[in-house]
């Protein structure tokens, strides 16, 4: 699966582009379409080269549609409208329980989009606080980038710290997917705007979620921001405790790790 075949294009994630972005695909009408709502389906080339499609587009790239089920999705936390959003992908194998196969790869696309969202993509949103970063999951890390697959024992493993007592409420899969879409969301405020003063008030909030890793409902209702109904209100995430939790632990003074136990 993450192998490209015969020239075909491998799917490896559903995310957030830039809304100026083309459908790499050429439609009927020989024109590149946008992505109105920023999200894209990213499919890989036999070369290992990245580019955005839009769902149709991409499931006529892919070897059969289903595989773009099978692909970490980052864009679950944002708001789409109802009519905006097209057909669902026929799964085929929806009825009834889910196999232990189909288990297995939900659970593997969980732990995927959880060692991305930490070492990845809420790592590099800027001055955010040095906790999301978590050292001990560098080694899996880095093997993923090398083969873009986790192995099932590293997927129990990564899924282990995620449900961790130790892991803070506000470093969980489903807060991490709040922050990475308040972030991509605040981005395009303030590229879109020619207010210096708008401007200035963005990036404070900016700022706020980088140190927090939350943002309030007035927050999100000021800056204009809509998300899921849900954003920011997983289990635990506020109160003292959780502020306490969160609060940035300088690296020379985190435990030392000789034995790489993970907590
Ligand atoms: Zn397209």
């Amino acid at each position: 699966m993450t192998q490209a075949h015969d020239g075909g294009w491998i799917p490896v994630r559903k995310d957030f582009v830039d809304l100026d972005t083309r459908c790499h695909a050429r439609g009927n009408s020989r024109r590149h379409h946008g992505f109105p709502h920023g999200q894209a389906y990213i499919l890989r080339d036999a070369a290992g080269h990245e580019y955005p499609f839009g769902e149709d587009c991409a499931r006529a790239a892919v070897a059969h549609p289903g595989l773009l089920l099978q692909v970490p999705d980052y864009t679950g936390r944002d708001v789409v409208p109802r009519s905006a959003l097209p057909d669902p992908i026929p799964a085929g194998v929806r009825r009834g329980r889910r196999s232990a196969a189909e288990n297995a790869a939900a659970e593997r696309l969980a732990a995927i989009r959880y060692l991305v969202l930490r070492m990845e993509k809420v790592a590099a949103v800027p001055r955010v606080q040095p906790t999301v970063r978590f050292p001990a999951l560098d080694p899996v890390y880095e093997q993923y980038l090398r083969t873009g697959d986790v192995a099932t024992a590293q997927v129990r493993r990564i899924l282990a710290i995620e449900r961790a007592p130790s892991t803070p409420p506000r470093l969980r899969a489903t807060n991490l997917l709040d922050v990475y879409t308040a972030h991509v969301k605040l981005e395009r405020l303030i590229a879109a705007s020619n207010s210096v003063d708008n401007i200035r008030f963005l990036r404070g909030l900016h700022d706020w979620l980088a140190r927090h890793l939350v943002l309030t409902a007035s927050q999100l209702a000021a800056a204009g921001i809509e998300m899921h109904p849900q954003a920011f209100t997983s289990p635990g995430i506020w109160g003292a405790a959780a502020e306490a939790a969160s609060r940035a632990v300088p690296a020379a003074s985190a435990p030392p790790d000789p034995n790489g136990s993970l907590f």
